[in-house]
């Protein structure tokens, strides 16, 4: 039997920007970050799904040029970061052309797949999906399956699928990975769960979900490979969200590569193109 391919997907974003001050400007730490992050991959041969975010592909224009030239998919993480929970169907519709602009400028294609900050397609902005298949985009990686207090729908089908929009098309939808055990669903896999959760709970949800025939959705940040960018910001020791951000830092990279040489992983679309959700 073939074995399942996983979806690796990288956010890349700068943290001050993205998680700390919105008014920030984005750092030259994101593209260290992403050049580390580049150079292991290669070690491994493998080629991901790098969701860029707009303001980054503004300011450095040849790290995106660097992620495609690697062989990447070059997909898009929306232009501010700003969760779609805050922003009008209008100013979301507006957020999402200038990153497609911009990516597709820089790169020369332009991106199939979206991936909302902060998974913020939720049952409240499920119109974004619309707005999504309307911009040109044909997958969407935004929405996590579960029951969370800041994101999620619930009652989501757990696989990749396609979600037929009102005006009759339809959009393919890659979901974040979660393992159901009985009727309850739980995330174990990218960010934050992969910094803080057992590496060998993710081994072990991975082959739970592609024994079943799914593909898994790691998601990860440049930035979780870096265990010292804390120490040279200027956030409080005793900041609650250094504390929570920096948790599982200095193991990230260690349980990546673990991940990483245990099953085979492809960029989101070449996946979503094997199922024949998208062209
Ligand atoms: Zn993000």
């Amino acid at each position: 039997m073939k074995p399942v391919l996983n979806a690796l997907t990288v956010d890349v974003e700068d943290w001050v920007q993205s998680t700390y001050d919105r008014d920030a400007q984005v750092g030259p730490r994101v593209v260290t970050n992403t050049l580390r992050l580049l150079d292991l991959l290669d070690c491994f041969g493998v080629r991901a799904t790098f969701f860029v975010q707009g303001m980054v592909a503004q300011l450095f224009p040849e790290l995106v040029r660097e992620i495609d030239r690697r062989g990447h998919e070059v997909g898009s993480h929306g232009y501010a970061h700003e969760p779609i929970l805050r922003q009008s169907p209008r100013q979301f519709e507006e957020d999402a052309l200038r990153a497609r602009e911009l990516i597709g400028e820089i790169t020369g294609k332009a991106p199939s797949g979206y991936r909302a900050p902060d998974f913020s397609i939720m049952p409240s902005t499920l119109w974004a999906l619309d707005c999504l298949h309307r911009l040109g985009f044909t997958y969407d990686s935004s929405i996590f399956p579960i029951r969370h207090r800041r994101y999620g729908i619930a009652s989501w089908p757990a696989g990749p699928h396609l979600v037929r929009l009102g005006d009759g098309g339809a959009i393919a939808e890659f979901p974040i990975s979660v393992l159901q055990l009985g009727q309850t669903r739980l995330p174990f896999l990218g960010g934050g769960y992969t910094r803080l959760l057992p590496v060998a709970a993710q081994l072990w949800g991975i082959r739970r979900l592609n024994r079943s025939g799914l593909p898994a959705m790691l998601y990860i940040h440049p930035y979780e490979l870096n265990p010292k960018e804390m120490d040279e910001l200027p956030i409080s020791r005793h900041s609650p969200l250094r504390f929570q951000q920096n948790w599982g830092r200095r193991s990230f990279e260690r349980k990546l590569r673990t991940l990483l040489a245990t099953f085979p992983f492809a960029p989101a679309r070449a996946i979503l193109q094997a199922l024949g959700l998208v062209e």
